[in-house]
């Protein structure tokens, strides 16, 4: 791992993603080095000869001007990077972003594959209306070690548990959806009393890292080849019509309200979940949402 401290103006920037006003990324490069991050892009655009996953820049910025002006402001955190990543044990550059935003009334949205986030959770309660959000695929660790090296997903539960208890908003966001492989129904069972928002997004190949997945699931899953190839040669959709048909019914067998790209995301605090399906976001919103 090449780790770099560098030095730049600022940290918070304008964003166009469709959940937040602003983005802040106290790093570039991600250790989860996840095999279908989308923010990889980064390497290009910031000249790095490393993989992905393999470098960090660790960002220090001038001191944040004014922090009352993103007052009711969504900042997101992070778009490009995960802020509790390892490195951040260390180099601490996401609470220090947090402490220079502390009672400026700003409001958090803070996307990890980590529990590191647990030190923060006094700061983050400081926060009108925070809402920290997992992602989690699999409940099978080794599927999730072939595909990232972010925390066990039994650790991202706990977190999540505990965060859910403190009465602080939390998302089980089930992303990337791998056809065949997760198993969405047996995480919702397990998210139902951890969080109050589950975010279903599937699997999207694009990128330099269609021939990577395609490539692991030659390797580890050859029996899904077929079906792969249907959904990411052919273009067919059939695979999640059906799922979201089954998810349809489970979530009404389960109490859950389930719905398509609604505004549930910006509600309070609620113990019991809402199940939102975002298969279909890349046809109605064009910018993509975290890729955490
Ligand atoms: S998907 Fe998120 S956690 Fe994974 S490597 Fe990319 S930025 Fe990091």
């Amino acid at each position: 791992m090449i780790i770099k401290e560098i030095k730049v103006k600022e940290v918070i920037t304008k964003s166009n993603l469709p959940v937040c006003d602003y983005s802040a990324n106290a790093y570039v490069g991600c250790e989860h080095a996840c095999k279908y991050c989308y923010a990889s892009f980064m390497k290009r655009f910031t000249n790095h000869e490393e993989n992905w996953g393999q470098f960090i820049d660790v960002k220090y910025w001038d001191k944040i001007k004014n922090p009352e002006k993103y007052h009711g402001k969504e900042i997101f955190i992070s778009s490009v990077t995960d802020p509790y990543q390892p490195c951040e044990e260390k180099y601490k550059r996401t609470q220090a972003l947090l402490e220079e935003l502390k009672n400026s009334g700003a409001k958090l949205s803070i996307a990890t594959k980590s529990d590191l986030i647990l030190r923060d959770l006094e700061l983050i309660k400081s926060f009108p209306n925070a809402r920290v959000s997992w992602s989690i695929n699999t409940l099978d660790e080794n599927f999730k070690n072939d595909m990232d090296k972010g925390v066990s997903i039994e650790r991202r539960f706990n977190a999540m548990k505990i965060f859910h208890d403190n009465e602080i908003r939390t998302t089980c966001f089930i992303s990337p959806i791998f056809p065949g492989i997760t198993d969405v129904k047996a995480i919702i069972e397990k998210a139902k009393d951890k969080c109050n928002l589950i975010w279903l997004e599937n699997l999207n190949l694009r990128g330099t890292f269609k021939y990577a997945i395609l490539n692991y699931i030659k390797q580890k899953h050859p029996h899904l080849v077929s079906l792969y190839d249907e959904i990411y040669n052919k273009g067919s959709n059939l695979y999640w019509e059906n799922l979201d048909k089954e998810l349809q019914s489970f979530a009404k067998k389960q109490g859950l309200e389930y719905k398509t790209n609604d505004d549930s995301f910006a509600k309070p605090f609620e113990a019991k979940p809402v199940i939102v399906n975002y298969f279909y976001h890349s046809k109605i919103k064009k910018s993509a949402q975290k890729n955490h």
